[in-house]
This record gives structure tokens, C-alpha cells and sequence, in this order.
């Protein structure tokens, strides 16, 4: 009899200590089912990459002595749900049972606990790859008033001993230098080359549509670079710790049409299938730091990113699910316009926004947060369908991270679990972070007329309009101050335009 081991798209974690001896009884399960394709529309990219980082890892077990079992989707034996599949290969195998890594997901966790339950003893195990544990996050708020980052992130500082100097106190005298990191991005320096590896997956792409997947976005090598094994991953580690975390803090919040990726590290897949440990790319920045003197607010801004945001939002999740999914806390209901789907706006930083995302299956934190999020919850679209395109179109989108990303920081939805206000502006933050406004058809000045950027008129309306849930909030009392100075007829002006804006979505 053989023990089976299940391994999960996105737990393609070499180092795990599964695989620190060799034994004939394990036999490593992956499989790609129609399961995992199908719960939402997913980007082209995003299923290639899933599927092809697979079989890499499946390749490399083999190739150490590991024995492996790997259903492709076009596989005549798959049955095409996880559970299915583990009762057959245990009988197949005459295996009594099976282990399995903690699965990230709410769902999935829940589904494979039943069925350990109930259908094939199983034992759960950690998939090593996290700073803290599930619910760590959640016990450190449960003494504490308010869900705060900043004060989760500092005691990680202080815990991992991260950026912590001889006194205990934080390197440089501070926390975070997040007022040096708020500059729009003048043109230079350029931004480091695209050093990302290219793949011909043509034939794994014809596989999966002959199996009749659906999905959406660009699939053409040209724009797939994403690192699909471990070696893969650590160049691009190594190209970002060289060429772009230099400038990473400075231009954290910057945008532009001349440089998508500006200085990112676009490294948010390979981290998230677990082919790279957060500690390794926080010891590889922190290495830079020491060895090559780059600038503190650069390293520690994209520190606070790994063990302060990442792990963050992760807690929140574990903390708030289920049912996180279903807030609704400014009762939104519009339907995505079909624009979401082709880019095919006039709004310049939109269209932007959103071709780079159809393109790249990427795009950075502000586009993401105060393009396309703001922009959904000034114009009230519905989170729960928000929440199923953000899912579906990131390279690195997974519930845990994707969910109190777009239903929590951007959306509000949760009524303020995650942030102490929404994240909206109107049109002069876009304008000032970035050169999205220049060529525009909508006129970044102008908060009435056809042509006025409806950024602006939505922008009012839903401070006008959210006045009771949110006008008590003491962080917007400058906005409610300069909403009850307005004149009266200006204001119902202002919220004319924006049922106008609302009702022409489709066209915007
Ligand atoms: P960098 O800017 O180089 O940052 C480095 C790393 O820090 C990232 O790779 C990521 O692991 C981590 N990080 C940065 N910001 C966050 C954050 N807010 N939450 C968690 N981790 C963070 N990130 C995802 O990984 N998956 C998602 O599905 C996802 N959905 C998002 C949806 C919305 C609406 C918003 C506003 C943000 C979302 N993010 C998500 C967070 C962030 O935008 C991405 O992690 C980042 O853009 C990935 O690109 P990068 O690797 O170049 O990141």
C-alpha cells in the first residue's frame, strides 16, 4: 500500500520538507481538473501558467526519484474534481489514505476536511511557505480595538527581527518612509528591461481549449513571461533586487503609459504558488540594503509589502471567511459594463488600465486600487461581481489575497474591516500620479458637461450620496466640509451628471 500525497496548483513549494527523502510508499498527486478552471472566467495567461508551472514541478519530482502521479486535463481517466480523482487513485494505489498541504483557499479547505471526514481519512500539514500561521493575524487583533496594518506590521518587524537595529528599535529611526514614496514618475530613470523568461506553451494552449475551457485575455507567447519553475523565479529575484528595487519606494505609487511595469517586481505569481519563500526575497532585499547601501525607504517599502500587506490580508481573510465575499456595504448593484472585458473605453486611464490587464494579466497596485477600483466604487458596481473579474484576470489572483484586496481595501464593502476609509479621488490624484490625462477625451478639469471626466461628478455623488454611513468617519472631514459648502444647486448639478455617467456606463 502507498500513501498518497496531494499537491495543489498553488503549492508548487520545492522546499517543503515532503520532499526531503525519497520513498517508494508516496505517491504525488497534481492534477488539472475542470474544477479549478471552471469557478470563475479566468485569463488565458492565468490557466497556461497554473498548468505549465504543474507540470514543471511534476517534472522535477520525478527527475529527484519521486514517484508521481499527474492527470492532465485531457486526461480519458480524470474525472475532473479533486475528490473524485483522490477516490480512485486511492484505490488505484490501495492507498488507505492521503495528506495534503493547508490549502489557501476557503472552499477548498473546507471541501477536502469533509471529504478527509467522510470519504478517505486525509491529514492536513503546513504548506511552509507563510511568516504566520492562519489565524495569528486574528489573535493579535482579538486584544486590540481597531484591525490597523501599520501596527501588525511592526510587530512582525520586531518578531522576525527585520530591519530592526542594535537598541530594538526600526532601522533609520522610523517605521516606514511612506512620504517618500508618493512621486509621480518624471520620464526617467527607465524602467529596468523586461528580463522575464519566454515559453512556447502553443501546445498546452491547444490542449486546453480542445478541452473546452473558457477564458478571456491574451494568450500569445508574446506577452506570457511569467517564470514557470523555481529557477526561473529566483533570476527574476535576482534581476528585480538588481535593477528595479533601487527605485521600488520613490515610484511605489506612480503611473504610466510609457512603462507598465515601471519598477514592480512582478513577482506576485511566482510567490503566490509557492515557488518562492517570502523569506527569500525579503533576506535577498534586505542582503541589497547592507551590501550595496539602496535606499531604506526603498527596502522597507517593499519589505512592509511581504510581511506587512501579504500576510496581512491573509489573516483578514481567515478571520472573516465565510461570507466575506458577500458584503455589500454601500448596498452597489451596477453590472460590470462589457468594457471590463475589451478596454474599450474613452476614459484614457481606464483603457489604459484595462488593455494592460487583458495584455499582461498584470497590473501594478495603484491601477488596480485607484484606476479600476476607484472608478468601480464612485460609479456603485457591484462588488461581488468586481470581485469575480479581479479573481479571474490576475496572474496572481487567489482568494486569500484577491478578496480583502478588492472587497476590503478597494471596495469598502466590508463597511471598514480592512481600511479606515475608501480608497476614491477624483480626477487630480490620477492626474498627478500619472500621464493618463494627457490625450484624454474627458477633460480632468470639468466636473459638469459631456465632456468633463466623470471621475469628478462621481466622486462628489458618492460622498453625497454615502452621507449617512459615511459622514461621521473623522478622516473625511474635510471632504463633508467642502460638500456642505457647496451651493445647493451646484451639488444637484454635480449628482444630475453622475446618474448620467451611471446611466451610460456602457459608452463612458
Ligand atoms: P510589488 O509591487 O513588486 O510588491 C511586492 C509583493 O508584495 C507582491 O508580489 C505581493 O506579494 C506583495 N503585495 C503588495 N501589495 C500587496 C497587497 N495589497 N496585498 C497582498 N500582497 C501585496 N495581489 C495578489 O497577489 N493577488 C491578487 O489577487 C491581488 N488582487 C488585488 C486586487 C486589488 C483590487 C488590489 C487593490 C490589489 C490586489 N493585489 C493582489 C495586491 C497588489 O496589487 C499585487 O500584489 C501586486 O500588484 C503584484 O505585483 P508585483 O509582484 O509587481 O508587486
Amino acid at each position: 500500500a502507498s500513501g498518497l500525497r496531494l499537491i495543489l496548483g498553488d503549492q508548487l513549494n520545492a522546499q517543503h520538507s515532503w520532499f526531503s527523502s525519497v520513498s517508494d510508499e508516496v505517491v504525488y498527486v497534481l492534477m488539472e481538473v475542470r474544477q479549478e478552471t471552471d469557478y470563475v472566467l479566468h485569463h488565458a495567461q492565468k490557466i497556461i501558467a497554473i498548468f505549465a508551472a504543474m507540470r514543471a514541478f511534476a517534472a522535477s519530482l520525478r527527475e529527484a526519484g519521486h514517484r508521481v502521479h499527474y492527470l492532465t486535463i485531457d486526461d480519458p481517466a480524470n474525472r475532473h474534481a479533486i475528490t473524485d480523482n483522490l477516490l480512485w487513485l486511492a484505490q488505484h494505489y490501495q492507498a488507505p489514505s492521503f495528506a495534503y498541504q493547508e490549502p489557501d483557499e476557503w472552499r477548498l479547505d473546507q471541501h477536502l476536511a469533509e471529504f478527509a471526514r467522510t470519504s478517505l481519512p486525509g491529514e492536513m500539514c503546513s504548506s511552509e511557505h507563510f511568516y504566520t500561521a492562519r489565524a495569528e493575524v486574528g489573535e493579535f487583533f482579538s486584544t486590540r480595538k481597531q484591525w490597523l496594518m501599520e501596527s501588525f506590521y511592526r510587530s512582525m518587524r520586531v518578531k522576525h527581527e527585520i530591519l530592526i537595529d542594535a537598541l530594538g528599535k526600526p532601522e533609520g529611526g522610523a517605521w516606514n518612509f511612506d512620504h517618500d514614496n508618493r512621486k509621480a514618475w518624471p520620464g526617467l530613470p527607465w524602467e529596468p528591461q523586461d528580463a522575464r523568461p519566454q515559453h512556447d506553451h502553443q501546445a498546452l494552449w491547444a490542449t486546453i481549449q480542445a478541452a473546452g475551457v473558457k477564458s478571456f485575455g491574451e494568450p500569445s507567447a508574446q506577452y506570457f513571461r511569467w517564470p514557470l519553475d523555481r529557477q526561473e523565479a529566483l533570476e527574476q529575484l535576482d534581476h528585480f533586487i538588481e535593477f528595479a528595487l533601487p527605485h521600488f519606494g520613490e515610484f511605489q505609487d506612480a503611473m504610466s503609459s510609457k512603462a507598465w511595469r515601471l519598477f514592480h517586481s512582478l513577482l506576485s505569481f511566482a510567490l503566490n504558488v509557492k515557488m518562492l519563500n517570502p523569506r527569500e526575497v525579503v533576506a535577498a532585499a534586505r542582503e541589497a540594503y547592507r551590501a550595496r547601501g539602496l535606499s531604506l525607504a526603498s527596502v522597507e517599502g517593499f519589505i512592509r509589502q511581504i510581511i506587512g500587506w501579504r500576510e496581512y490580508v491573509r489573516g483578514v481573510y481567515w478571520h472573516r471567511m465565510p461570507g466575506y465575499t458577500e458584503n455589500n456595504f454601500f448596498e452597489h448593484e451596477l453590472t460590470l459594463p462589457g468594457w471590463f472585458w475589451n478596454g474599450e473605453t474613452k476614459m484614457r486611464c481606464l483603457q489604459t488600465a484595462i488593455t494592460q490587464s487583458l495584455q499582461q494579466a498584470h497590473a501594478h497596485h495603484i491601477q488596480r486600487l485607484m484606476v479600476i477600483g476607484n472608478f468601480s466604487l464612485l460609479a456603485g458596481l457591484h462588488p461581488h461581481e468586481l470581485h469575480q473579474w479581479y479573481l479571474g484576470i490576475y496572474i496572481d489572483a487567489f482568494e486569500w489575497v484577491e478578496v480583502p484586496n478588492t472587497m476590503g481595501m478597494s471596495q469598502f464593502a466590508d463597511g471598514g474591516q480592512l481600511a479606515t476609509k475608501p480608497y476614491v479621488s477624483s480626477a487630480a490624484y490620477v492626474d498627478r500620479m500619472s500621464d493618463y490625462c494627457k490625450g484624454c477625451a474627458y477633460n480632468k478639469k470639468k466636473r459638469l458637461g459631456d465632456d468633463a471626466c466623470p471621475f469628478n461628478a462621481l466622486y462628489w455623488d458618492f460622498h453625497a450620496r454615502h452621507q449617512d454611513k459615511l459622514g461621521r468617519n473623522p478622516r473625511l472631514a474635510i471632504v463633508y466640509k467642502q460638500l456642505r459648502q457647496m451651493g445647493e444647486e451646484d451639488l444637484a448639478a454635480i449628482r444630475q451628471q453622475a446618474r448620467i455617467w451611471q446611466a451610460q456606463l456602457e459608452t463612458i
